[in-house]
């Protein structure tokens, strides 16, 4: 961006790429270590696994891939009820209709958009009744606040069903003392272009069961058995990542704390600017442990006096991005008939929920347009 192009588009989240990854690609390209795997995949893999506090990781082409993997690695398919909450990017509920299995969607949390456990237990409860068999439940830490798995965990285990973690959104979070990607028999991480950090594209499943690890990176390697010929007794995928990205993933890994701490910052003025305006709150506001991947707001257009559309199409003039909370999977016409247990609020934070610039390479000038144009938009009203 020229210094004094005061209009350039802000966007809500783009990669925060700089030398170091230019290093580490060009280190991997001089290596002869171009694709498929190498090396940097298996450094990768460790260090990713060391974050999550987990024995094993598998690196693979995107999150979406880790989340189909993990649930055939749990037997997942026709017939089977996958439990996802409605409330998340459309890949959580893709990777349960990938393998046969139906989605079923369960409400959120109003205050932090995660999974509703009460709901959940409720949800479990009549499934079970109804005679299904449930193959897991894929709670999501939404915005890179994780989910309360301290209740989740329990219901689960419980209703004896397995769950896998989708912090795709999460890298880098705590909580209850552990990192996100700790909870349940299998996690999955997204290093798509807007996450917290990038692979251009990519993915990681991380678990402590190493069954689960090598069943996934079997089906990840088109099922291909050991022996010297091609011999293949299941249907695999090529899911795996490449040599090159990987090196980037370690590059980006290695500023990853850096990253969070920016975007923590920048999630700290958005509040400080906002804390005396009625009938705004911030999406999991009391979360110390999210990693700040985006902030969102939530404004109650009865007492703010104006809406977040309102300042989504304010910021848009001034070619400021924001983005609307996920629309609900219930609410998808893909889903449509799909069964859901509802309570409203999700309905709630996709009509009233604003997610903010909050990307680690924004600098002072970039948060600085973006805090006075809210200013001004809020004192206007
Ligand atoms: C981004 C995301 C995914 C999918 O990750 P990709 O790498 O884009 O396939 C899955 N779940 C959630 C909640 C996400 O935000």
């Amino acid at each position: 961006m020229a210094p004094d192009d005061r209009s350039a588009p802000i966007l809500l989240s783009p990669p925060d790429v700089g030398p170091l990854e230019e290093a580490y690609l060009a280190s991997a390209l001089r290596s002869g270590w171009v694709a498929p795997l190498g090396p940097d995949v298996e450094a990768f893999e460790a260090e990713l696994a060391a974050r999550a506090g987990r024995r094993h990781a598998v690196a693979v082409s995107s999150g979406t891939a880790a989340l189909h993997l993990a649930l055939l690695a749990l037997d997942t398919g026709p017939g089977d009820v996958v439990v996802v909450p409605t409330l998340t990017f459309v890949a959580t509920a893709n990777a349960a209709a990938y393998t046969g299995a139906e989605p079923v969607f369960v409400d959120c949390d109003p205050a932090t958009g995660n999974l509703d456990p009460a709901l959940l237990r409720e949800t479990l409860d009549r499934l079970r009744t109804g005679g299904a068999r449930i193959a897991a439940v894929l709670p999501v830490d939404m915005f890179g606040s994780c989910a309360d798995y301290a209740r989740i965990l329990p219901i689960c285990a419980e209703a004896g069903v397995p769950v896998v973690e989708d912090a795709a959104e999460a890298l880098g979070a705590v909580r209850d003392g552990r990192p996100a990607g700790a909870f349940g028999r299998a996690a999955v991480f997204s290093f798509n272009g807007n996450k917290i950090i990038t692979t251009s594209g990519g993915g990681m499943l991380v678990t402590d069961d190493a069954d689960l690890a090598g069943r996934a990176r079997y089906l990840a390697t088109q099922a291909r058995q050991p022996v010297p010929h091609y011999e293949h007794t299941d249907i695999g995928y090529n899911y795996r990542l490449s040599n090159l990205l990987a090196a980037l993933g370690r590059a980006q890994l290695a500023r990853l704390d850096t990253m969070i701490a920016r975007r923590r910052q920048l999630r700290e003025r958005y509040a400080k600017l906002l804390a005396a305006v009625p009938g705004v709150r911030l999406l999991a506001d009391d979360d110390a442990g999210a990693n700040c991947w985006l902030t969102t707001l939530v404004v109650d257009p009865a007492e703010a006096g104006w809406s977040a559309a309102d300042l989504a199409a304010r910021l848009a003039q001034e070619r400021i991005e924001t983005r609307p909370v996920w629309k609900p999977m219930h609410l998808q016409p893909v889903f449509a008939g799909a069964r859901a247990f509802l309570t409203g609020a999700a309905e709630r934070l996709f009509a009233h929920g604003i997610a903010l610039p909050s990307g680690s390479g924004m600098g002072e000038r970039e948060i600085g347009r973006v805090l006075r144009t809210i200013e001004g938009f809020v004192h206007g009203r």
